[in-house]
């Protein structure tokens, strides 16, 4: 049977499985910052049209044709200033950090891709470059995987899993599985722990993501660092509650032009430091909380989506 994504609208439910964390830790944290700046649809990646997605302009193009300088502008503010503010945050902190990489962007800037090597950040691909794969044909969006894994292997690393930009195509899981080496996929959003599903005889790892914990948020829902350090703490507070009795895993998600500004970052900055003084959370990267699951929790040999 060829594979194809079908609903499940009861996973869980009632009953989630006791992740049993390293350290017997109540929650995971998974902090991710997606590195798109560079890879993003632009006219010198010859697409005709200039990306403003997630940025201080976000909501549409702001010239009628041709470049828009200001937003370019605002994409690389990400990787020349945003990016490095972020890893300061994190390696002044000792914690560890997921990148969601794009590859064309990784390889648009060799210095940062080097201090993702050498802080030891495990990588997730987000793709060959930042679009959306919903709209690629099967045959591109099999040669777009190919190429992200070939550069993202040369500028930091295989990538341990797979991300679209936010949404997959309907054949994106399947070709994923098909080119192999993925411990697991974080394509999915209706989830708040790992799950494995069997694709065409084969497991595959989820690893679900959110964009509700994300600084996407700042893109037209909130304002100020203190409205989404409060928002984002609330979750961190009631997952940890919860934890308590069934614990849980958060994943937090990152983007440099938009949180690396200072303003953004201070919400940041305190964040980390309140999740730090919480005792029992395993502030972790991706790829160990996918290698915790696939040996604590291994595929059951009996999927959700066979
Ligand atoms: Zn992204």
């Amino acid at each position: 049977m060829p594979y194809e994504v079908k609903r499940d609208f009861i996973g869980y439910g009632a009953n989630p499985p006791d992740p049993q964390w390293p350290g017997g830790a109540r929650l995971a944290v998974n902090f991710v910052i997606n590195y798109e700046e560079g890879s993003e649809p632009s006219f010198a990646l010859g697409d005709g049209m200039t990306e403003t997605g997630l940025t201080e302009a976000h909501g549409g193009s702001q010239v009628k044709s041709g470049r828009d300088l200001a937003a370019e502008g605002m994409f690389e503010y990400g990787s020349r200033v945003g990016f490095w503010r972020l890893h300061r945050l994190f390696q002044e902190r000792g914690l560890p950090l997921t990148i969601f990489g794009c590859a064309l962007a990784l390889e648009a800037n060799p210095a940062a891709a080097a201090a993702i090597r050498a802080a030891g950040y495990d990588i997730c691909s987000h793709g060959w470059r930042w679009v959306k794969h919903f709209e690629l044909s099967e045959a591109e969006e099999r040669e777009h995987i190919r190429k992200a894994v070939e550069s993202l292997t040369r500028t930091v690393g295989r990538p341990d899993g797979w991300y679209c930009r936010y949404g997959p195509s309907v054949n994106t899981r399947r070709l994923v599985v098909e080119h192999g080496g993925f411990l697991y996929d974080s394509d999915y959003y209706g989830e708040e722990l790992p799950f494995w599903v069997t694709v065409e005889g084969r497991p595959q790892l989820v690893v679900p993501y959110s964009l509700t914990n994300n600084d996407g948020k700042y893109a037209g829902w909130m304002g100020t660092s203190d409205q989404w350090f409060s928002y984002i703490r609330d979750a961190f507070d009631m997952l940890y509650a919860e934890g308590a009795r069934t614990p849980k895993m958060m994943s937090v998600g990152l983007h440099m032009r938009l949180i690396g500004h200072p303003a953004r970052a201070m919400g940041l900055q305190r964040l980390l430091d309140y999740m730090m003084q919480r005792k029992d959370v395993w502030i972790a990267r991706r790829v160990d909380i996918a290698k915790h699951w696939q040996a604590v929790h291994p595929h059951p040999g009996k999927g959700l989506n066979e």
